[in-house]
Formats: C-alpha cells, structure tokens, sequence
C-alpha cells in the first residue's frame, strides 16, 4: 500500500462570533461557537485519509504541546483513518483564533509555536519509507527545505501548498513536484505562468474552480461546483487532500484533468456545510465518488 506523510502543524481552531471586530484599545462582547481540529497539515492528512480509506496510508507528523489543546486534538483524530504521529513539545499547542463578524466575515490569528519546533533532523526522520510527501507554510522554511532535498534524493513525490507564504522560499518551491496554490499565493510567487515552469501547478479560484498548469501553458480548467455556500472554511485544504487521492488512486505521479474535477466536487462539498473537519466528505462520500 502506497504511503503518504503530511508534515505540517495541527491546531485548536476556536470560533468566537462578535457583532463587529474590536478597535484597537477596545473591549467587546462575543460569544464562543466552536473549538474544533484545525491547522492545515491536520486537515489536508484528515481528506486524503478518508479518500484514500482501504488503498494507501496516510501518516500525519506535527508537533503538539502537553496540555488540555493537545489532549483533546488527540483524541479528535483517533476517529480518522491514519496514523498520527504528535510528537510532545514543552509548548503550549497551536491555537488559532477565529473571530467571525455579523456579515461572517474572519479575522484569524494562528500561534505557530510547535508548529515551528520540529527540526530538520526529525522532519527527514519522520519521512521513513514514504512516497509522496506533502507540506504547507507552517514550519520553518529551514525545515521544509531540509526535508524537501532529502525527499529528492530518496525519489519521494513532493507536494507543496505554499501556504502561509511567509513560510516558503522560491527554493522551497523549486524543490517540489507540484505547487498547490490560491490567487494570492500565485501573485505573491510571481504568477503561474513562471511558478510551472519545469513543474505541474494547480490554482484554485475560490467558486471559479480550478486551472492545471505545465510548463509555463495552462492546461486545464475545471468550473466550481457547490449547491449553496454556507461556511468556506477549509476548502483549499480539501481541495488539495482529494486531488492528491484522486491522483493516487490512478496510480498516477502526474495530476489530471479529472483530478480537479474530483477535487472540485470534494471543496464544493466542504463550502456547503458549516465547520471544517465535519465539513469534509466523509470516506463513505469519498468511496462513492471514486465509484461513479
Ligand atoms: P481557504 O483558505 O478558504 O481554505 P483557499 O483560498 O486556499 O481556500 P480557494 O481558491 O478559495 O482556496 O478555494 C479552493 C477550492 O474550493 C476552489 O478551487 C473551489 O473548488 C472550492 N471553492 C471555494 N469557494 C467556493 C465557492 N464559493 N463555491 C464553490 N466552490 C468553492
């Protein structure tokens, strides 16, 4: 069974409504929604686990702090088919904040602190037999690198969302098989056009859909699809689990026009509901899909 390791960060993402964001020096009522599994590298592994239930394995690595957060992270992915391996930091765990306005407009900010403690040493470790390797913008750029040139030399496909950006190097980039990215992170790294150059490049486009992009030539370009959109949050990240399932279970190394169409499906799905983690198709809805 193929292998696929997601090195990334794992989160506690707590939803707080206010009527109106707070000025600075200001203090305002809000009322706590959600505290849910967030963080990218968690999320991306969780899509690709279920789509991938039963044909490959899905092995998510991240740093988690020993406190209540990460207790209770913890025992929100024992109910997702992969292996998580949470190494325990002195740190308290990843936290994103997420302030959600009357027009449910989010204002975020996301603690990096264990994200951005794991060393090049264990990412190459935490690489073992792998095939495909998938990273975002959460760890140091020192780190993804590191673990970017040894995924080269061992023949490991390398899959990278650039995302944050100011977790990402252009050399960061130019060490990877295919560049998963949104309008902003292909403008920040200079367009598609040259970011595909001597690669595969996929762009999502919000409710437009997504393009494929080799060689500098857009190649592909499939619409958006999503009955109502209730809460987008996480779509990119589903978008970018399903495309890389759908591409494995073709037994492909290449992304495919009929990937972005799968991808698409999964991200409409994910819009359509309301939170993240219970947003995204479930293995069942993977298995059927897969099946038509
Ligand atoms: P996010 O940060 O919200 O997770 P992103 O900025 O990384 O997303 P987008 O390009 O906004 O990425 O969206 C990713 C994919 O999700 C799109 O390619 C599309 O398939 C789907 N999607 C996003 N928004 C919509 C929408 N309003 N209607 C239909 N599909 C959508």
């Amino acid at each position: 069974m193929a292998q696929v390791v997601v090195i990334g960060n794992i989160a506690s993402d707590e939803t707080l409504a206010v009527e109106a964001f707070p000025a600075p020096g200001a203090s305002v009522a809000g009322e706590a929604i959600s505290e849910a599994l967030g963080g990218k590298g968690a999320n991306q592994a969780i899509v690709m686990a279920r789509a991938l239930q039963g044909v490959a394995g899905v092995r998510l690595v991240a740093a988690i702090g020993q406190d209540r957060r990460g207790a209770k992270l913890r025992t929100d992915l024992e109910a997702e088919p992969l292996t998580a391996d949470l190494i325990r930091r002195a740190l308290p765990s990843d936290l994103s904040v997420i302030l959600r306005d009357a027009s449910r407009e989010n204002a975020i900010i996301t603690t990096q602190s264990c994200a951005r403690s794991l060393t090049p040493q264990e990412a190459i470790a935490a690489l073992g037999t792998a095939e495909v390797l998938v990273l975002q913008g959460n760890l140091r750029a020192e780190t993804s690198l590191a673990v970017l040139q040894a995924a080269a030399a061992q023949g490991v496909l390398r899959v990278l969302n650039p995302s944050p950006v100011e977790g990402c190097s252009a050399e960061m980039l130019a060490h990877c098989d295919l560049l998963v990215v949104n309008e902003g992170e292909a403008a920040y790294f200079g367009g598609a056009e040259q970011l595909s150059a001597g690669k595969t490049l996929v762009r999502t486009l919000g409710a437009a859909g997504a393009e494929l992009w080799r060689e500098g030539r857009r190649i592909a370009a499939v619409p958006g699809r999503a009955a109502q959109v209730l809460d987008p949050t996480g779509a990119g990240d589903c978008f970018l689990g399903a495309l890389v399932a759908a591409m494995l279970r073709r037994g492909a190394r290449a992304v495919a026009a009929s990937d972005l169409t799968l991808a698409t499906w999964a991200a409409g799905i994910c819009v359509s509901r309301l939170a993240t983690q219970n947003a995204f198709p479930t293995a069942e809805e993977f298995r059927a899909a897969f099946a038509a």
